[in-house]
């Protein structure tokens, strides 16, 4: 069965300018209309410096941007956008997937600042302003709790890891070795050692997601500097068993957790299961020459590794869905594409938010941004 013709749906949303970005008198570079952004490139330090030496002449007034370049998405959200709006046409689609037992990826990709973690997780402490990811495990919940179907039991399980430096670490245990993505006919693509966590309820998952968070901050005396710098992922797995009524297991009221009160999979049941992989990825912005030395300049090449592969991934994908042939898609080239390798294109759902700044001092970001996010769009 075909999921859906489409193999990446590319959203972007372009955040408010931010206080400080108007008290310095910050321009808006964004113009958003429908599924079309328009950028356009504000006058350079250099053009401004011309044109305030001649103060007087006409050109002082000439406010036309230096050039503009249109963007056509599956949508754009504009500045006012609400979170409620976005989880609507990105994870909402994502998590309707992964309930009928396929595998999805919600991607955040964008330069530091341009708010990625603000709309995947959101604003702890404001319910309004709550993310993607709290959201889609909302609606997990729910459809679990309103389920009508007496002999489906719901096992859902959580794991949380980020990617440093090419390297895999479980950030819901202590210990911070390496793992390995490894792959076998009964459990298909896994990270050996990943903690899986049986979770039954969305403050379990805010609770999880929330010691996950702080350990990515620890032994860093630059927490936000690191977490700008690595990749998150939490994974979810949706296992859904339909078991004969009367059967040991069946039971009223709780029908999450089927496994961990008996043990999943047992004989003579349809089990189907579903993955979402939701990616808060790492700043995309280069670094600038006085940074990229030593260590830093390592780092810099291994965050590169994982984004340009990503990039390459997803056009390959979007090629082969244009009819055009691709024989290879090199999701070995990177720890994040390997990971995602069974959640990305083929059945999958893919949905890429592009995330970027409406403010001046950031459009040759906003414009590469963009244009990743134009590739992984292939037409
Ligand atoms: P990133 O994770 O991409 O580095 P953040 O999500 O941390 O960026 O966002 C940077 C800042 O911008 C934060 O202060 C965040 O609250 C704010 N911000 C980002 N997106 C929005 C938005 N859509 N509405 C309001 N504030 C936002
Ligand atoms: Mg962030």
């Amino acid at each position: 069965m075909q999921l859906h013709a489409d193999p990446v749906t590319v959203i972007v949303r372009v955040r408010p300018l931010l206080a400080a970005e108007r008290a310095n008198g910050d321009v808006r570079t964004c113009r958003c209309s429908g599924n079309t952004l328009v950028l356009d490139e504000p006058e350079s330090p250099h053009m401004r410096e011309v044109l305030q030496l001649r103060e007087n002449s006409a050109l002082m007034h000439a406010a036309t941007p230096l050039a503009s370049y249109t963007f056509n998405f599956d949508h754009v959200y504009p500045m006012s956008s609400s979170q409620a709006d976005v989880y609507e046409r990105t994870a909402l689609p994502a998590v309707q997937a992964v309930l009928e037992g396929f595998n999805a990826t919600v991607i955040a990709y964008g330069m530091t600042g341009a708010g990625k973690t603000f709309t995947m997780e959101g604003t702890s402490g404001d319910r309004e302003q709550r993310g993607v990811s709290p959201r889609a495990l909302e609606h997990i919940f729910e459809h679990i709790r309103t389920c009508t179907d007496g002999s489906k039991r719901f096992l859902v399980r959580a794991s949380y890891l980020q990617i440093y430096n090419e390297s895999i670490s479980d950030l819901l245990k202590a210990e911070r070795s390496a793992l390995a993505v490894r792959e076998d006919r009964r459990r298909g693509l896994y990270v050996e050692g990943l903690s899986e966590w049986v979770v039954r309820s969305t403050a379990e998952v805010g609770r999880l997601l929330a010691r996950g968070q702080s350990a990515r901050a620890t032994g860093s005396t630059r927490a936000n500097e690191l977490s700008s710098r690595s990749h998150a992922v939490v994974l979810v797995v949706v296992e859904q068993a339909s078991v004969p009524p009367g059967a040991a297991g069946a039971n009223g009221g709780d029908n999450a957790g089927y496994a961990a009160a008996g043990g999943g999979g047992g004989s003579g049941r349809h089990v189907c299961v579903g993955k979402l992989n939701l990616v808060d990825l790492a700043g995309s912005e280069r670094l600038s020459a006085s940074d990229a030395s030593g260590a830093r300049l390592q780092e810099s090449k291994k965050i590169n590794t994982s984004l340009s592969a990503l990039g390459n991934v997803v056009a390959a994908l979007s090629d082969r869905a244009n009819g055009r042939l691709r024989a290879h898609i090199p999701y070995r080239d990177s720890k994040l594409t390997r990971l995602l390798e069974d959640s990305l294109g083929g059945n999958c759902k893919t949905t890429l938010i592009a995330l970027v700044s409406p403010a001046a001092h950031a459009f040759p970001e906003t414009l590469s941004t963009l244009k990743f996010a134009t590739r992984a769009k292939t037409v």
